[in-house]
């Protein structure tokens, strides 16, 4: 089968490799904003660093060493460098053919290869992950790796028969999402509901493959992107809610019918009638959503549609929460320093809840305070106005 047009990004190989790092005119613009350069301040551990280490190893420059993989394991594919540089290096695309060349002579540590493993398996993911949230209270903290998951599937929308004669748009359910974001999808499906159309999860939809890329296996990442193409034949729109699984889904699909969530939802405000909330709350932008899905100023003009709601934006400098797809759980030392400014700056802003589109960053967030975190389209569905 053909390669999907673009996602879990380039075949690797000296060549693309070298290619994507000679638009690097080194002028160290992306360097203010790296937050890993901001932890270490050295050069190494910025994105020019990165660059020129990458490039090197490709070439046959210098061999490998254990101090220079760590580089570049360090690195969080936040994206911030590629948003700040004046030249158009594409570093995401960079960042997977590198990884992907370190994999073939470095195998990954079995932690990751767990998560890589699990994630490509919902339904088995999903069974470990309600094991997990029976087990919960009773584990030791050093386990509670992640939030308590919530029961499966609550109560959803009541079924209204005009569901039938409405457009239909499907929702993709993601891995580690699909048993922690039973609440976001209900919260989804009335918001959809409210603007005129159906949601509906066709199965055999699957992980998005970010993960696999980002951590350099694009094979399995290519074979996900074939079977979300399948699952989603012949739906024109495909909604997304993490904006970490955006670009991926988008690209398996044809041009236009991957969604983010929030845009599209945006793009119906003139349906939507909130009713108002006196509530303070701490607004994280994922870097996803920055740099990638750039839904942002949709998500900003939607919460500004519900009356008396204070919104704080929660970024700290750099935004990154340290989550950074499986290095909160295979990094967990160095995920919690990144995110130890956005919890500062919590303590400073009081909010009564945080809200980020991300599953990831969600997730990492919840297991650092003990305010309420939830997805933005949750705090919007439950300020509906009833018709
Ligand atoms: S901003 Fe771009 S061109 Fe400048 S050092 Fe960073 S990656 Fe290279
Ligand atoms: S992706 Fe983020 S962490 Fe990695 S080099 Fe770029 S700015 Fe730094």
């Amino acid at each position: 089968m053909a390669d999907p047009p673009c996602p879990p990004l380039p075949r690797s190989g000296a060549e693309s490799l070298a290619a994507l790092a000679d638009r690097c005119v080194q002028c160290g613009l992306c360097l203010p904003v790296c937050p890993t350069y901001a932890t270490d301040r050295i050069e190494t551990e910025s994105p020019r660093g990165r660059i020129a280490l990458a490039k090197a190893w490709s070439t046959g420059r210098i061999a490998p060493t254990a101090a220079g993989d760590a580089h570049l394991d360090h690195c969080l594919g936040c994206r911030n460098c590629e948003s700040a540089c004046p030249a158009g290096v594409d570093y995401g695309r960079l960042l997977v053919a590198a990884r992907a060349e370190q994999r073939q002579r470095r195998r990954p540590g079995p932690t990751q290869r767990a998560l890589e493993a699990l994630s490509a398996h919902p339904r088995g993911l999903g069974r470990l992950l309600d094991a997990y949230r029976r087990l919960h209270p009773a584990l030791p903290a050093s386990w509670r790796v992640l939030p308590r998951p919530p029961r499966p599937a609550p109560p959803g929308r009541p079924f209204d028969p005009a569901d039938d004669a409405r457009p239909r748009v499907a929702v993709f359910e993601g891995c580690v999402a699909r048993a922690y974001e039973p609440r976001v999808r209900a919260a989804l499906d009335r918001l959809c509901a409210a603007v005129g159309v159906t949601l509906v999860a066709p199965t055999g939809q699957t992980c998005c493959g970010s993960l696999h890329a980002h951590a350099g296996d694009t094979r399995r990442a290519h074979r996900l992107a074939d079977a979300n193409r399948a699952a989603f034949a012949g739906h024109s729109t495909v909604l997304t809610l993490a904006s970490g699984c955006h670009e991926a889904v988008a690209a398996a699909l044809p041009e236009g019918v991957g969604r983010d969530a929030v845009d599209f939802l945006h793009a119906h405000a003139g349906r939507l009638r909130f009713r108002p909330l006196e509530a303070r709350v701490a607004l994280h932008l994922p870097c996803t959503q920055r740099n990638g899905s750039r839904s942002g100023a949709a998500l900003r003009a939607l919460l500004g549609r519900v009356p008396g709601l204070d919104i704080h934006p929660l970024d700290a400098g750099h935004g990154c929460c340290g989550a950074a797809g499986t290095q909160m759980l295979v990094d967990p030392e160095r995920a919690a320093l990144h995110r130890q400014p956005l919890l500062d700056a919590l303590d400073a802003i009081r909010p009564d809840r945080v809200l980020s589109a991300n599953i990831g960053c969600r997730l990492h967030l919840a297991n650092g305070t003990p305010l309420p975190v939830q997805h933005p389209l949750e705090l919007l569905a439950g300020q509906l106005q009833p018709d």
